[in-house]
């Protein structure tokens, strides 16, 4: 069963008026062991979670509890058990391992695309962001191969923005109405009754949302944040506003951005965004697509900076990111509202695990990178970061200061050399020159073709060269490049670049909306199997340092939680560098890793291949396996530490116990484990300790809405996005 909303309001001892303060609960229902199946329970425990933060709870006060759920006949409590009635033959092992994007590796969570929908062909791409998010257990069907019969084997159904058959929106409403839990992006407007919204008329795009800052959104950006795209403008007739849009950063409309809504008796619940997340990602991360080849800042060549920048000579228009909002990790925390919905919505189902960003718990990391234009200066800065390396350490775990140089292929650095730093977990790779000039993507492929050929006489002890930045950073259009550098085995790229520096104006913050490297998209939904890193940091765009990277690291690390692989391009031209030994010092400082970017692609790589499998909820207890993929050392898992049924008690894997650290992230607070492969047990303990609420006796079954009164109720701990669970009697 799902989560129903109550409402809780303080009244005055003795009166029955209530106080304006008014509260929205979450209860979750769980089931009797031995009922076997929902809806013959006749006893229940319920977990609240509050929504909007009142101060409401003395010790003493008197409450109203309303109730929209089919509360059972008094009756005493047994105990709990499997939700039978969910299939967790969805948690299938992977059919494979190769990390395909696009693809997932099975669970339950459902992504439903639709290939023939031309308008928006983003859908693909939520399987990206589910990735980034660590929510390995999914699967993405495209809607014609969907039926009623699918959608019973998944917990969660990610619907990408589509048109539907009314024959479609009939499915979905009667699985939501059986105890589904539905996400709908940008949905069809035969959905609305089931989202529990109207529609209104108009749409807002390109504007701003608010994250209110309790339930799901809690630990999430208090500020607005932008999104692009269109957004739809409902009214809430039903639903509850989880993200409120906002015409401007400052001006709040009636209309809802994201909502959650309560179907039925069964514990169905349906949420609504009314942009589309993906688009949104996509665009904030890659630009504005109009803006492709137009050069904006007039400034030749063309870059990945002029589809961000507004004030083009003749055709002013706002910057594409607000930079007043660019220390906000806009896209990121957006995926991360997701997150945090898509477990809400399963906690009563069964919690569900995922991978950390980064190895070892790490929040931050630098990827440091220095381009080098045919000096002797690469050697140099190898050099250095080995003297500023501790003693003994490994580079393995992240604790060496390694880095990759974008060198020409004509530098004069040997082969035996550039042999010896790579054995050492240095990185380095070719610098593309393309005369600074725009290129055609034949022309771009031309000079990967003849400079790679070059690179690769001279340095035949080398790897080929697996991510890239180019000279001058020419990006002469939407995502040409990245598709170019892939078909040369470029896997990683650090084009997009924080600059020019009179629009940076010492701005510390991510000009793309995120901390994370992840996949491009192509305009036509194509995920382009190429990670974009963006470089957030230069030595030629104006940024005082250390006050760039403290504030970006500190902003990672501390209560805002914006984490991030931050890429910083200190030109190894000039090897000795005061920007890089204060970045280098900054980082470690804090603990925070400095990396070459072919270590980042080998973790991205090795986190996106591994998987939660088998995942099964019974007595309470989670059971699922973990496959780690090559290069994943130091992957972290997160697990819920609430459930449905209780709190989190013990881990083991093959029977033996597993140590873990409580951590709060974005609001949830999580279980984390270093992720070994094997199979796993979390038991969760049914909390006894319940508050019980008396006197709803006599409540009559099936009722929608029932004012039950119970004075003396202690109500404790009612932290913002901590479940809470009552007992009633
Ligand atoms: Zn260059």
């Amino acid at each position: 069963m799902q989560p129903q909303a109550i409402v809780l309001k303080k009244t005055t001892r003795g009166s029955q008026a209530v106080t304006s303060l008014a509260l929205v609960l979450t209860v979750l229902a769980g089931f009797i062991a031995s009922a076997g199946h929902r809806g013959i329970a006749n006893h229940t425990d319920y977990a609240a979670s509050r929504f909007f933060s009142d101060d409401l709870y003395a010790a003493n006060d008197d409450l109203f509890l309303t109730l929209p759920l089919n509360l059972p006949s008094a009756s005493t409590a047994t105990g709990f058990a499997d939700p039978a009635g969910h299939s967790p033959t969805a948690n299938s092992a992977p059919l494979s391992a190769i990390n395909a994007p696009g693809e997932g590796y099975g669970g339950p969570i459902l992504l439903i695309t639709n290939a023939s929908y031309r308008s928006n062909p983003f859908g693909r791409y939520y399987a990206e962001i589910l990735r980034s998010e660590g929510l390995n257990l999914f699967d993405v069907r495209d809607i014609a191969t969907v039926g009623a019969a699918t959608l019973n084997d998944y917990d969660v159904v990610i619907l990408s923005e589509t048109p539907l058959t009314s024959e479609q929106a009939q499915m979905f409403r009667a699985w939501v109405m059986a105890g589904g839990n539905l996400i709908a992006m940008r949905p069809d407007p035969q959905l609305a009754d089931l989202l529990g919204l109207s529609e209104a008329d108009g749409t807002l795009t390109d504007a701003y949302l608010h994250i209110h800052p309790s339930g799901p959104g809690a630990g999430l950006v208090t500020e607005t944040v932008q999104f692009h795209g269109t957004a739809d403008c409902y009214t809430l007739s039903g639903a509850i506003a989880v993200a409120t849009l906002y015409a401007d950063a400052t001006t709040p409309t009636p209309y809802p951005a994201v909502t959650l809504h309560n179907v039925g008796g069964n514990g169905g619940q349906a949420v609504a965004f009314t942009y589309d997340l993906a688009r949104s990602v996509v665009y904030t991360r890659q630009g504005n697509p109009v803006w492709a080849g137009d050069e904006r800042d007039g400034r030749e060549p063309l870059r990945s900076n002029d589809m961000f920048y507004g004030a083009k000579v003749g055709g002013l228009q706002r910057d594409w990111i607000d930079l007043n909002k660019v220390a906000i990790p806009q896209a990121d925390e957006q995926q991360r509202l997701l997150t945090n919905l898509i477990l809400f919505l399963n906690r009563d189902r069964k919690p569900l695990p995922r991978f950390w960003y980064f190895p070892n718990g790490h929040k931050a990391v630098v990827i440091m990178t220095g381009d080098d234009h045919g000096t002797t200066g690469t050697a140099i800065r190898f050099e250095i970061e080995k003297s500023l390396s501790p003693p003994g350490c490994s580079v393995a775990n992240w604790e060496c200061v390694r880095s990759t140089a974008y060198i020409y292929s004509t530098n004069s650095l040997s082969d035996t050399l550039a042999a010896a730093y790579h054995a050492e977990g240095f990185e380095i790779a070719l610098h593309v020159n393309t005369n600074c000039a725009n290129w055609t993507p034949a022309q771009l492929d031309w000079f990967f073709a003849t400079q790679l050929a070059v690179w690769r006489a001279r340095y035949p002890s080398l790897p080929p060269p697996v991510t890239e930045r180019t000279h001058c950073i020419a990006w002469s259009d939407w995502v040409s490049h990245a598709r170019v550098g892939l078909t040369h085995g470029i896997r990683l790229d650090t084009n997009y670049y924080f600059w020019p520096p009179e629009w940076v104006n010492d701005r510390p913050g991510m000009f793309t909306g995120s901390g994370m490297p992840m996949r491009f998209a192509d305009l036509d939904g194509t995920i382009i199997d190429v990670y974009q890193a963006t470089t957030q940091m230069t030595d030629e765009s104006g940024q005082s340092y250390p006050y760039t990277i403290d504030t970006l690291l500190d902003r990672a690390l501390g209560p805002e939680g914006y984490y991030g692989a931050f890429v910083a391009n200190m030109h190894n031209d000039f090897p000795d560098h005061a920007g890089h030994r204060a970045i280098v010092a900054s980082a470690q400082a804090r603990g925070v890793p400095v990396i070459s970017s072919r270590q980042m692609l080998e973790w991205l790589d090795g986190r996106n291949s591994s998987f939660f499998g088998d995942l099964t909820w019974s007595e309470s207890a989670l059971h699922f396996t973990i496959v780690v993929g090559a290069g994943a050392s130091g992957l972290m898992a997160m697990l819920p530490t609430q459930s449905g049924v209780g709190h989190l008690s013990r881990i083991t894997r093959a029977g033996s116990p597993v140590d873990y650290t409580l951590q709060t992230i974005k609001g949830v607070e999580y279980a984390m484990f270093l992720a070994q492969p094997g199979e796993y047990v979390a038991d969760y303990t049914p909390d006894t300790a319940v508050p019980v609420i008396s006197g709803c006796r006599g409540a009559s079954a099936g009722a929608r809405s029932e004012r039950l009164l119970f004075a003396n109720t202690p109500l404790p701990d009612m932290a913002l996005g901590v479940p809470h669970r009552f007992r009633i009697e």
